[in-house]
């Protein structure tokens, strides 16, 4: 395993850095649950927003990990919002465990590895129900090589579509990047998601949060959480990505 010194910044004092090959990396998040791996160096964020880079979160950050787990392939099978909502939120609940599990293991080899969930999230401006994560995972993960970021505003990758969920770590070693992918493209005259939207939420610039919100997210009398519309997601031709049977056993 490779080791070098450098001077930790959070303490003050010189500690030996641990770094890991990417190659190992990914094996290790397999192993964690996770189904993509990818990795963005430092030097990837400077269009980042103010608040909203690595280093606000983990100041000695030097690589940004991007995880991602598939939803199953019959998660849309059926039109009613209670089982779509509970792939949902138990996979978003496989993420996390898989983040953290990552972590343990980076922090066991000694290196400092910081969880970036989905949520909870800080930034909200309730006028436009807008919420913010404390760093983008869909810009990290698409600056880790694991997808692009489609005309609907989902991170899309080549072999599982738009139907995963998104995790992240940080960390203060330097790991081999991945380089970036240009794939996949939205078709030039493809424009089913934005078509097929009710609400018309989806703009050049992003996804306006409250007319979807309004549109897509219900609390019923009971207080459950139910997500009643996912229209740009289902019916992106992007959405499966490669079929089930192609799909790379990593
Ligand atoms: S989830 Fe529904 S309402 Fe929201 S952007 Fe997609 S299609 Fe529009
Ligand atoms: S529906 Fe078409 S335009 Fe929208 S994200 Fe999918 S491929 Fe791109």
């Amino acid at each position: 395993m490779k080791k070098s010194l450098l001077l930790n910044k959070g303490s003050g004092r010189n500690a030996v850095q641990v770094t890991i090959p990417n190659k190992k990396l990914k094996l290790m998040a397999k192993k964690c649950g996770a189904d993509l791996c990818g990795v963005a160096s430092i030097d990837r964020f400077s269009e980042a927003p103010p608040g909203f880079h690595p280093r606000d979160i983990y100041e000695p950050t030097r690589s940004a990990i991007a995880l991602a787990i598939s939803l199953p392939e019959s998660v849309f099978a059926s039109p009613a919002s209670v089982p779509y909502s509970f792939y949902a939120a138990q996979v978003l609940n496989e993420v996390f465990r898989s983040t953290l599990k990552l972590v343990r293991e980076l922090d066991r080899i000694g290196m400092v590895a910081v969880p970036v969930p989905s949520e909870p999230y800080e930034f909200w401006d309730k006028s436009t129900m807008t919420g913010k994560g404390i760093l983008s995972l869909k810009h990290l993960a698409a600056l880790a090589g694991t997808g692009t970021i489609t005309r609907n505003h989902l991170l899309t990758n080549v072999h599982y579509g738009n139907r995963i969920t998104l995790g992240a770590v940080l960390t203060n070693a330097e790991i081999h990047p991945d380089p970036i992918s240009d794939e996949p493209k939205c078709p030039a005259s493809c424009n089913i998601c934005r078509t097929l939207c009710p609400v018309s939420a989806i703009t050049d610039d992003g996804v306006i949060q409250n007319l979807c919100r309004s549109q897509s997210e219900i609390v019923n009398e009971k207080g459950y959480h139910l997500y009643r519309c996912r229209l740009c997601r289902e019916k992106c031709p992007l959405s499966k990505g490669k079929k089930a049977k192609t799909r790379p056993s990593k």
